[in-house]
């Protein structure tokens, strides 16, 4: 992500951000919400849940790893029209960390694209490029385990 003069990032200068709780990023095209033991653990807690109930009403394996399952429309589990995501504050880091997520930031373009998909990410106030790196860290790690 380095520029070719070495002086950082195309974003050095940070990035805008403001999650209109559109929900576009939770609804929509099937896909993956990956989650660690720990996050299942958190979750399983919230809804006072054990946690193999918790895997067998909202967890399924692939492969080596765990998502949280889709609605039949492939709504996240856990999105509620009206409401949002019903467990926002042990949201899994996947959800915590987009935009910033790495493929995101590999290029202006990317990040139009990105921009285009979500209007949480065309405005909202500036967020640094400790802060988008940091974020961008997480979410590899999280694509990663
Ligand atoms: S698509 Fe963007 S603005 Fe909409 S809920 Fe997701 S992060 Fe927020
Ligand atoms: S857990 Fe919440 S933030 Fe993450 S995809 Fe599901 S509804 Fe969206």
């Amino acid at each position: 992500m380095e520029d070719v003069e070495g002086s950082g990032p195309w974003y050095a200068a940070g990035l805008q951000f403001a999650c209109s709780r559109c929900g576009k990023c939770c609804t929509g095209a099937p896909g993956f919400v990956w989650v660690t033991v720990e996050e299942m653990e958190r979750l399983a807690e919230r809804l006072r849940l054990s946690f193999p109930e918790f895997t067998r009403q909202y967890v399924r394996q692939v492969g080596d790893r765990y998502s949280l399952i889709e609605k039949p429309n492939y709504d996240c589990i856990f999105w509620e029209s009206g409401s949002g995501c019903t467990v926002y504050e042990d949201r899994p880091v996947q959800c915590r960390t987009w935009p910033f997520w790495p493929a995101h930031l590999e290029s202006p373009a990317a990040w139009g694209r990105t921009q285009e998909f979500c209007p949480g990410a065309r405005g909202g106030p500036v967020i640094s490029l400790e802060e988008v790196e940091a974020q961008a860290r997480r979410a590899a790690i999280a694509f990663e385990e």
